[in-house]
């Protein structure tokens, strides 16, 4: 016959199955799904005004964005999960930017290099063409202030998005998707 001991409640029981699932099993696929995803970052070739200098420089042998596991630049949305939102967002080029952050594979991140894609810069008040603030148009996942922003001040934020990417829930944001 059990003992008292090991007879649960049917409540008791949901809390222990879901302290497991979380803990245990949806905790360890998604440190390891995190950990590489956060370790192979492709961001997007995509540079808009003065701000992308900055962004190649991150590129070349001085900075080495390769440290990070996100030094390799692809030339298409469908290669790419990264996009650096690098110079002035103007209303015309807002939409484009939009279409090419759906043609980005899933998960997709952005970061908001400088002040210009930020909130619209030196054209936050008079620049009647220009987006005062890309996440008007898409989700931004890390802000980089500065105009422009140093190659050192994009590596932190690239280093943030990666802490980031390392809390997700993959299982979770899978199963949001395809069920919704
Ligand atoms: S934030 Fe400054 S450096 Fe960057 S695109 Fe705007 S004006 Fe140029």
């Amino acid at each position: 016959m059990p003992s008292k001991l090991l007879q649960l409640t049917p409540e008791t029981q949901k809390k222990l199955d879901d302290i497991i699932s979380e803990n245990v099993l949806l905790t360890t696929v998604d440190k390891l799904v995190n950990w590489a995803r956060s370790s192979a970052i492709w961001p997007f070739t995509f540079g808009l005004a003065c701000c992308a200098i900055e962004m190649m420089a991150v590129g070349s042998p001085r900075y080495d964005l390769d440290r990070f596991g996100a030094g390799v630049f692809r030339a298409t949305p469908r290669q790419a999960d990264l996009m650096i939102v690098a110079g002035t967002v103007t209303l015309k080029m807002a939409e484009r930017l939009q279409r090419l952050y759906h043609q980005m594979s899933e998960p997709r991140y952005v970061i908001s290099m400088g002040s210009c894609a930020t909130h619209g810069g030196p054209y936050w008040q008079e620049g009647y063409h220009v987006l005062k603030g890309v996440d008007r148009v898409v989700p931004v996942d890390v802000y980089v202030p500065g105009c422009p922003p140093r190659p050192e001040a994009l590596i932190e934020g690239i280093l943030l998005l990666q802490k980031k990417i390392q809390k997700d829930s993959v299982l979770k944001s899978t199963l949001k998707r395809i069920t919704t």
